[in-house]
């Protein structure tokens, strides 16, 4: 399949789990995942949800149309779209990854790195905030492929 995904191992410093976690790739693999802060659940939002088409282009407004902190504020948008977890906890781009058997912080997963096989329920669906509106628009990064016209239309 030649994916070029790099993978590391992490023992967690409390309990000896050997945990793997692997890089990922957010634009090949329209997956943004988006740790709790303070247990092991994670959230993977979907590149094909509506609701990540309208956050994603009201950053892009904001920024006025991208630049390079486009994928950092995009994540921070993300963040604060979704409904805390049922721990109590919020889900965020800061947030680290957390070891499945007992929840210690993995300070040894490299940004950008999420942990691999975790048990089921570790991964939760993307409940969003009532404030977070969808946008009936595809997202910005599927341009292009479609050709559809650059997004220049400023309606306010
Ligand atoms: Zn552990
Ligand atoms: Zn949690």
């Amino acid at each position: 399949m030649g994916r070029r995904t790099r993978s590391k191992k992490a023992v967690c410093p409390r309990c000896g789990e050997t945990v793997e976690s692997a890089e990922h790739v957010p634009f090949e693999e329209k997956l943004y995942t988006l740790h709790c802060t303070a247990c092991p659940r994670r959230v993977a939002a979907r590149h094909d949800d509506p609701h990540f088409w309208g956050i994603e282009e009201s950053v892009a407004r904001r920024l006025g149309g991208g630049g390079p902190s486009f994928f950092d504020e995009l994540m921070e948008g993300i963040g604060a779209a979704l409904m805390p977890c049922s721990c109590g906890g919020t889900f965020s781009p800061m947030a680290a990854p957390r070891c499945f058997e007992c929840g210690e912080v993995l300070g040894e997963v490299p940004d950008g790195h999420t942990l691999v096989g975790p048990p089921e329920g570790y991964v939760v669906e993307a409940h969003w905030r009532p404030d977070c509106l969808p946008s009936m628009r595809p997202g910005l990064s599927d341009q292009g492929s479609r050709g559809n016209r650059p997004p220049g239309d400023n309606d306010g």
